[in-house]
């Protein structure tokens, strides 16, 4: 395949696979269809499966000293990292997100091989002492086949944020792709086949979710769901993996805060706004969605926000316009929903809520609403989508109180110089992640995961990589019976 393929393949056991059936791809700064991809069905889960499940007991991925599996991942980042000229082209395109932002995905999806190739061969298990009688140890066996159900925002990172931790611990990995955006992770598949990833340690499925992703939850021989995506799928998710009692990391959505003081950083602040809910058109699980201002800072927070939103370039991806389309026609009327039900509700538009008369494309303003209430929906729903909701607050407990106030916990943050208030805020904000003057602060280094409906289990860090792994415990009595 070359990046001027219009039909794409799936890529099944180690070979690229056409179906009869195809799913369009469309331009969302255009609103036209660009490619297709062939749509897999359930015999293509089926044969992924079945591949799988022989790689796996071929031992291909876990007889050998480990360091060969370290090497392996090594090769896949530099061949993803020889692939982003073409490829990151195809995910701003099909994505609609800025071309610098798609070759960013690229690198991170490089980083996540080369950091969890680092620890593939120091998976090591603990000797735990029972007195002279024993030896007991534990080591860690790779929980054999990890089914990958992949969102749309971040195609490529976030397939390689848990493909890589799966492969570095010895794992098969069947991933769904999602059906709007399945094309540039096609070139994940490419660079591990260059890199001589063995047959069936990877499949890459293009299908719908109901019918596709279902069929791959629901298989008896999986052994293992990581999913990313809507709360809805992922419950419906959950009851597929209890009929098998199968472990399952959710990452699911979140309606995170930010909560500014008065000794905040100003330009500090409107850059973390900026970057918070404005990258990625504001598609990002973990964005600032809510901004808790103390009130002494209020309006003089909003007018900065509403003139910094006011003055973001709107555009195509492909010119890395600062505020790119969102994903889909369908999104963007949801959000354009959202954004008349809170003027209805009474939240003040202060600037954005419309869709750009001008463009043809899936593009929203850049939307701010002040004076948002927690009896309002715009305060507990996510919108995915460049919409923020700013709230004021008077005292610290209640600027807590707020941010909490959601079902959700996956990020918070805090914009303080008082080292002992971000303290106190670390504390008491309930989310996987807090950040202190900088939203999006941490890496690939840094585990991410949520509590409530944000779902549970950790991504990312070393922490993640034990998520693909089974403890097993040996006790060896070494002495015979007592006289
Ligand atoms: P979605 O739940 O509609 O789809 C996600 C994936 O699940 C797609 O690949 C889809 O085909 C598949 N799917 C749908 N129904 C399925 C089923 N019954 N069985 C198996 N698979 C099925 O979500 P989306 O619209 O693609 O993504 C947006 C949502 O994802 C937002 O709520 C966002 O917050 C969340 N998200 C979370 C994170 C995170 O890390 N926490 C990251 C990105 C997105």
């Amino acid at each position: 395949m070359t990046e001027t393929t219009k039909n794409w393949l799936n890529f099944i056991g180690g070979d690229w696979v056409d179906a009869t059936d195809k799913i369009e791809v469309y331009d969302p700064a255009t609103d036209e269809i660009f490619a297709t991809i062939a749509q897999a069905n359930t015999n293509d889960v089926e044969r992924a499966v079945v591949a799988a499940r022989t790689c796996v007991n071929s031992g291909v991925l876990t007889d050998c000293r480990p360091v060969k599996r370290a090497e392996l991942m090594s090769r896949i980042a530099d061949e993803i990292r020889n692939v982003v000229d073409k490829a990151a082209p195809l995910l701003a395109r099909e994505n609609g997100k800025s071309l610098n932002d798609a070759r960013e995905e690229f690198l991170i999806a490089a980083r996540y091989f080369d950091y969890y190739g680092g620890m593939a061969d120091k998976i090591e298990g603990k000797s735990i002492p029972l007195g002279e009688d024993y030896i007991d140890f534990t080591y860690y066996e790779p929980v054999g086949i990890s089914a990958q159900i992949v969102p749309w925002n971040f195609p490529v990172d976030i397939c390689a944020r848990s493909l890589a931790p799966a492969l570095a611990a010895g794992n098969a990995v069947i991933v769904k792709s999602p059906e709007i955006t399945p094309l540039a992770m096609t070139w994940l598949a490419t660079a591990c086949k260059r890199a001589g990833l063995p047959d069936g340690a990877l499949s890459l499925l293009c299908g719908p979710g109901r019918e596709v992703g279902n069929a791959l939850v629901s298989h008896p021989d999986i052994n293992q769901i990581v999913f990313t995506g809507s709360v809805p799928t992922g419950q419906s998710i959950l009851k597929a993996a209890a009929e098998h009692a199968i472990p399952s990391v959710m990452e699911l959505g979140g309606k995170s805060a930010a909560v500014a003081f008065p000794d905040a950083d100003m330009n500090q602040l409107l850059d973390s706004v900026r970057w918070g809910i404005f990258f990625n058109a504001g598609q990002v699980c973990s964005a600032m969605s809510r901004l808790l201002v103390h009130r002494d800072i209020y309006e003089e927070v909003v007018a900065k926000v509403a003139e910094m939103g006011k003055g973001l370039s709107i555009g195509s991806g492909m010119d890395n316009a600062e505020v790119t389309p969102v994903v889909s026609r369908q999104q963007q009327q949801q959000i354009l929903r959202i954004c008349d039900r809170a003027v209805s509700e009474g939240a003040r538009l202060v600037t954005g809520g419309q869709a750009p008369a001008d463009l043809k494309g899936y593009f929203i303003e850049p939307t701010v609403f002040a004076d948002v209430t927690p009896d309002m929906n715009l305060f507990t729903e996510e919108v995915f989508g460049p919409v923020l909701a700013i709230t004021p607050f008077d005292t610290e407990e209640e600027a807590w109180a707020l941010a909490n106030g959601t079902d959700f916990g996956l990020v918070a943050g805090v914009f303080t110089h008082d080292l002992t208030r971000a303290i106190r805020a670390s504390r008491a904000l309930r989310a996987g992640q807090v950040f202190v003057n900088e939203w999006y602060a941490g890496g690939v280094e840094t585990p991410f995961g949520g509590l409530g409906l944000s779902g549970f289990g950790r991504e990312k860090g070393q922490e993640a990589l034990y998520s693909y792994v089974n403890t097993k415990n040996v006790a060896i009595r070494v002495t015979g019976p007592s006289k």
